[in-house]
């Protein structure tokens, strides 16, 4: 039961984990490795959808969170302290999901045709809002840097 609650509470930390290092490090001093993920989403608008099927720099991101995540359960195996592994998992889960649902469903870099845009009111707003970052329309839309927890407003739309 505690394990299991481990596991959420390290999914959900994640989401806050993505979400400060969005805004204070890869709009920040690692820019340089976010850059070319807001540069493709604007070649795809502008080529009408086109999928782009090459590797982002940003991409680097996934290891800097599955390699933490790894240690943790090599440790968690080797000293038999088998909370280290459910937290391990909890962080490789939300990094599963990150992935589903920002780089198919958002931006559609794979085509996984069943998981695109299966309309829903809870999927709408996560896809309203993260493109709302992409393609903002005010600074506070701009602002908004987390993937699953954004402001209420986006649900409207
Ligand atoms: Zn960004
Ligand atoms: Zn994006």
């Amino acid at each position: 039961m505690l394990n299991i609650a481990l596991v959420i509470i390290a999914y959900f930390f994640m989401e806050f984990v993505a979400w400060s290092n969005h805004k204070y490090v890869m709009h920040g001093f690692l820019w340089r490795w976010h850059k070319d993920h807001h540069v493709n989403d604007q070649y795809k608008v502008s080529l009408d959808k086109m999928a782009t099927s090459r590797f982002e720099k940003n991409d680097l991101f996934f290891l800097v969170y599955a390699i933490p995540a790894i240690i943790l359960m090599i440790i968690g195996l080797t000293i038999n302290m088998l909370s280290l592994v459910f937290i391990g998992i909890g962080i490789t889960l939300y990094g599963f999901t990150y992935f589903i649902i920002h780089d198919i469903l958002i931006h559609q870099r794979l085509r996984i045709p069943f998981l695109f845009r299966k309309p829903g009111y809870y999927t709408d707003a996560i896809i309203n809002a993260h493109l709302a970052h992409h393609r903002p329309k005010s600074a506070d839309d701009f602002r908004n840097f987390g993937l699953l927890i954004f402001p209420l407003r986006f649900f409207k739309k």
